[in-house]
Order: C-alpha cells, then structure tokens, then sequence
C-alpha cells in the first residue's frame, strides 16, 4: 500500500512513522508513506499556501492552486484509490472505514490548516473526507496520522500475530476483554482463576463473556450496530 500525505507542516509527521509499527511496516516495504510540503507547490514568490476568506471574516483559507498542482503532480505517476481530506465534518473514522480503507493500494491524506480548504477542493477533487471525532484540532497532521496507524497495523504481515488485529476492540463490534500478565498476584490483587487453568476452550468463552459484558456496560451501542 502507498499513502500520501499532503502538509504545510512535514516535520509534525516525522515521528509517528519512525517508531515501533508503523517503523517497521515501513522497512519490510508493507507500506510506502511519502509526506509531500505543500509549499513546494505553491507558484508565489513567498511559498504561501493560504489567503483571506471571499466575503470576510476571521481566518485564513487554504487556497486552491497549489493542493491542485500537487496532486496533478502525483497522479502522472499515481492512480489514487481515495483522495482523503481530513475534515471535523467528514465520515466518522469507526474500524469498519479503518479495515476498508486497509484494502485500497494508494490513497492521498490532504491536511487542512487555518479555517480548512477552498470548499471547490472538496467538491471537485476529493473523494472522501474522513473526521477523527467531534473535536476541531489545528490541522489535519495528526488525524491523518491516526487513519495511517489505524489502517497500516491491519495490513498483512504489519502485526506479529496475524490474529491480533482481529480480537482487538471493535472488530466484531465488541470492546476487549481485560488482559493480565506477571506477576499472578500483585499486591493481593489476583489475576482471574481461569486465565491460569491452562483450559483454552474456558480462557475464550471466559473472554468472550468479559468483552460483551464490557460492551454492554461502556457501549450499548456497539451491540446494537
Ligand atoms: N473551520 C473548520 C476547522 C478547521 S481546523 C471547521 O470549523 O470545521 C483546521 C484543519 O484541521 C482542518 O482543515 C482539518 O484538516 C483538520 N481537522 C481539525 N479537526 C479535525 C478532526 N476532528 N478530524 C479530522 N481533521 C480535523
């Protein structure tokens, strides 16, 4: 899989892809992140990427111009499956989108900044627009951080155990069951019988139980869907 990611600002998207994972998925070629400066697109002598808002009012607006020159760029060497802008008005980013977005093989991660972007960007050009929740944050590094760590761990070959991915919250719309590891009793505090019975057929409906009581306790809601 590639990604691309769009930013005025490459430097807050180091980080999350040089540890751990995402680290790791990297170097055994699993997935491609390249980060691409939108300044480098920009035409204007002074590299900006922004302009006053048509009609007034405070805050800046991420002109049109050099998100198109960029992604015209790419695409003489790109076919993009999705073309993502992150948005707090976008489709709520949920694992269903997580676990179909894992499929696709190359996608583009526009950021925004300031007020967001030149709404003709969104309605010609971007073909999916993805929230990380009812929260307005400053730009969209982080968020498209977030989709990139929730789609690149299901990736094939990404996890250690391929199972991993698919007994953690949310598949099957169930939270996690809680997990123990040493000591058996720590402070007095026990870790529960069944985990220690070594009876594997016990430990799963013992964890089965545990996640839909969980569920049933912190998101009724999950059941339901
Ligand atoms: N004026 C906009 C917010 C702009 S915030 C509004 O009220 O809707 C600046 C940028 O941060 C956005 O363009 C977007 O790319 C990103 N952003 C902010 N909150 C986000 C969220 N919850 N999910 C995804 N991206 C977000």
């Amino acid at each position: 899989m590639k990604i691309h990611i769009i930013t005025v600002l490459p430097e807050l998207l180091e980080s999350p892809f040089s540890h751990s994972i995402l680290k790791r998925a990297i170097q055994k070629n699993l997935v491609e992140v390249q980060i691409h400066n939108l300044r480098d697109y920009s035409t204007n002598k002074h590299k900006s990427v922004d302009d006053y808002a048509f009609g007034g009012g405070a805050g800046m607006v991420m002109m049109p111009e050099p998100i198109v020159n960029c992604l015209e760029h790419l695409q003489q060497s790109n076919t993009f499956d999705e073309i993502i802008y992150m948005s707090p008005d976008g489709e709520p980013l949920k694992q269903p989108l997580a676990n179909q977005l894992s499929t696709l093989q190359n996608i583009v991660i526009l950021c925004g900044h300031y007020k967001g972007i030149d709404e003709r960007i969104r309605a010609h050009f971007v073909t999916r627009e993805i929230s990380i929740g009812d929260y307005v944050l400053s730009g969209g590094e982080l968020g498209a951080a977030v989709v990139c760590d929730a789609v690149i761990r299901l990736l094939p070959g990404v996890l250690s155990d391929e199972t991993s991915a698919l007994t953690d919250s949310f598949q099957d719309n169930l939270l996690a069951p809680p997990v123990y590891t040493r000591p058996a009793d720590f402070r007095g505090f026990k870790v529960p019988e069944v985990l220690l019975s070594g009876n594997a057929a016990l430990i799963d409906k013992w964890r089965h139980e545990q996640a839909v009581s969980r569920t049933k306790e912190r998101r009724p809601g999950l059941l339901k869907e």
